[in-house]
């Protein structure tokens, strides 16, 4: 016997991952309370910010299911070649969409936009509540339900209550919803920071996105609208402190000196921004009443260009279990095992790739630098290989294109 509760489903953070939750819950039947730190209409959302992201095409593809795409469709720019080198090293690899019968491996969007098509469509969600901005105080689990006292208001000073059948913790890589469960996390502090900015050169993109091992960090140069780049710059946490100080011309000529003229002369550069970069992996992301989600449970570096589309691919298929089990127990040991059991092989295999490109190209040992360079080689001239590492670039990872 269930008890009877406020909320069938509660998730604990509005950004990227929250939000694809919820939108994929769309008309499930299921009541949602959705608890957001940040208001939606702040410059501070830490989640749409200025990043520009690579959406691969699973990604994609449920963005059109949800009847989103066209919110963002005038600001999304394809990739239509991937090319990858190593600075000072031999080996470059190139891929191109059509050699793989596709228009494009993705699509480049900067994550604000998607906010801005994804919160409208939360709040228009009639079965779907937002406190916002609410922070998560404290849960306390029950038998067949969960408590969850929240903080409300820009100034945190109200208090509200409510049961829920289950709880999600979408909240981010300092998940507050992970410390009160207990659920132990493995961290790794790669001591970088990425620096994003947009930048232009003399020569246009062409579709193309450009990621540049070198040996103080990989360099991602991504399409983003006629003539401009989204630059995602990972380097050592001190040279982070440096690049933000130094003025456009002086940033400009650093990155050239990284990155060479593939793209002839770098022109501008408009806002830096840093992020922090560390491994968060969360083993075992189930507790009683509760799963992780996106950045709560894996927390990946930015060189993959995987890490929403691995939330996404949890959220997509959480929102699938929770469909089928509408008329059970939701939040279930059983049911929440058996949904993570169908995400374990996808997120370890994303964590170990993502990890292993970071640790790979970095490596001190010359033998290990090699065998980077051999990769890079061996992707360019083996199809086999081409195949797996464009296959799991889209998001089908572990199953067929
Ligand atoms: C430089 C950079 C480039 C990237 N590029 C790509 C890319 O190209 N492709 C890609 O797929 N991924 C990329 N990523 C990763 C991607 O940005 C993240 O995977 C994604 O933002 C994770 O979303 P999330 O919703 O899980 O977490 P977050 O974005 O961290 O959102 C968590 C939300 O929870 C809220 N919250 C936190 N605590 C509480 C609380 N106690 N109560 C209520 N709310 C709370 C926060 O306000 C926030 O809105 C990149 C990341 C970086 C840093």
């Amino acid at each position: 016997m269930t008890q009877a509760c406020d909320y069938d489903l509660t998730i604990i953070g509005g950004g990227l991952v929250g939000a694809t939750l919820a939108l994929s819950l769309r008309d499930s039947g299921l009541r949602i309370a959705l608890v957001e730190a940040v208001d939606r209409q702040s410059a501070a959302q830490p989640s749409y910010d200025d990043r520009t992201l690579v959406l691969n095409r699973v990604s994609c593809a449920w963005l059109h299911d949800a009847n989103l795409w066209s919110a963002v469709a005038d600001a999304a720019t394809a990739i239509e070649r991937i090319h990858v080198s190593a600075k000072g090293r031999f080996g470059q690899t190139q891929l191109r969409a059509s050699q793989h019968g596709i228009n494009e491996f993705g699509f480049v969007v900067q994550a604000r936009r998607l906010g801005m098509a994804m919160i409208p469509a939360v709040a228009a969600m009639s079965e779907c509540t937002m406190f916002c901005p609410a922070e998560l105080a404290h849960l306390t689990v029950h038998d067949g339900h969960a408590e969850v006292h929240l903080h409300c208001g820009a100034d945190s000073a109200q208090q509200q209550s409510f049961t829920t059948r289950m709880v999600v913790g979408a909240d981010g890589a300092q998940s507050k919803v992970r410390h009160i469960m207990g659920l132990p996390a493995h961290e790794y502090d790669y001591q970088q920071t990425a620096v994003i900015s947009n930048v232009s050169a003399d020569q246009d993109h062409q579709h193309c996105a450009y990621e540049r091992f070198t040996d103080t960090g990989p360099l991602a140069l991504l399409p983003h609208g006629p003539g401009r780049m989204g630059l995602v710059w990972s380097v050592a946490r001190e040279a982070a402190a440096q690049l933000l100080e130094l003025n456009d011309a002086e940033f400009l000529a650093g990155l050239q000196q990284r990155y060479g003229y593939r793209l002839g002369h770098f022109k501008r550069v408009g806002q830096r921004t840093a992020y922090p970069l560390k491994l968060v992996h969360v083993r075992e992301p189930v507790a009683p009443r509760s799963v992780l989600i996106g950045n709560a449970a894996h927390t990946i570096h930015p060189i993959s260009a995987q890490g929403f589309n691995l939330g996404l691919r949890d959220a997509v298929a959480l929102a699938q279990a929770l469909r089928e089990c509408a008329q059970e127990d939701i939040g279930s040991a059983t049911m929440l095992r058996a949904y993570q059991s169908t995400r374990d092989e996808d997120q370890l295999e994303t964590i170990r790739y993502t990890d292993g490109l970071v640790r790979l190209y970095r490596h001190p040992s010359a033998l290990f630098r090699f065998f980077g360079s051999a990769a890079l080689l061996a992707h360019q001239y083996v199809p086999a290989m081409q195949r797996r590492l464009v296959t799991g670039a889209m998001g089908y990872r572990g199953r067929a294109a």
